[in-house]
């Protein structure tokens, strides 16, 4: 079995494969594998054996414009700047670069007022990449595909939370019903060290790349998906 950078194992999927016969945003087919994250929302060397679900060729390539624009805005953010030479990560400094028009829209969306550097968020493109993400996770760790759309969609920085609601976010969830039999959820919760089986615990944060990208996923009444990027942008996402 492989291993993630934080030395998280990879598990392999047993649940129901009916979910995963169709592109996982739209339904369609099949054609490529769709990485979840994808990568520009990390930074090299790249975890190995990254997540994976099937997505047809025209989602595959039709979120990329939007999941660039996340990862740049983000980072953005948290320079105050959208000079390449105040931004952290390497990746996006290049993006930004290389891509004059990208970079122009971010400085017209950056207003400096008393209180401090400020972005205007182009509300649709992150939530274009939020709903993909947490789709993309639902079926991967619960075998659960959301294709409809989600009941609560709520995203912020993580600064901006109370801190009764950066508690209650930062708390694992506590899984109400069993996730699919077979589904890495499941699978996560029985292999759980600290658990006693069949105790089921609750969902542990899924550290992808540490201080880049973390996510959760919940099974319960609905699913529950909560993401973070770069320990500055939350995001949740949840169905039923
Ligand atoms: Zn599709």
């Amino acid at each position: 079995m492989a291993r993630h950078g934080d030395g998280m194992v990879q598990l392999p999927s047993y649940g129901d494969e009916r979910e995963w016969a169709a592109c996982t945003y739209c339904g369609g087919d099949t054609a490529t594998r769709d990485h979840v994250p994808s990568k520009v929302l990390l930074d090299e060397p790249y975890p190995d054996d990254l997540p994976v679900v099937p997505a047809c060729r025209d989602c595959n390539a039709g979120f990329s414009p939007d999941e660039e624009y996340v990862a740049c805005l983000v980072e953005c953010m948290l320079a105050g700047s959208t000079a390449s030479s105040k931004i952290g990560r390497e990746k996006i400094a290049r993006i930004l670069a290389q891509r004059p028009a990208l970079a122009a829209r971010l400085a017209q969306a950056r207003e400096e007022t008393p209180d401090g550097v400020r972005f205007a968020i182009e509300d649709q493109r992150v939530r274009n990449v939020v709903l993909k993400l947490a789709r993309g996770h639902a079926l991967f760790d619960l075998n659960e595909a959301h294709r409809e759309q989600p009941s609560r969609f709520e995203f912020l920085p993580l600064f901006a939370m109370s801190a009764p609601a950066r508690e209650l976010f930062e708390r694992r969830p506590t899984a109400s019903c069993f996730p699919e039999v077979g589904s890495r959820a499941m699978q996560r919760l029985v292999l759980s060290p600290e658990k006693q089986l069949p105790t089921i615990g609750p969902a542990p944060w899924i550290k992808i790349q540490p201080g880049r990208y973390r996510y959760l996923v919940s099974a319960g009444v609905g699913a529950i998906v909560r993401i973070v990027f770069s320990e500055y942008f939350a995001s949740e996402v949840a169905w039923g």
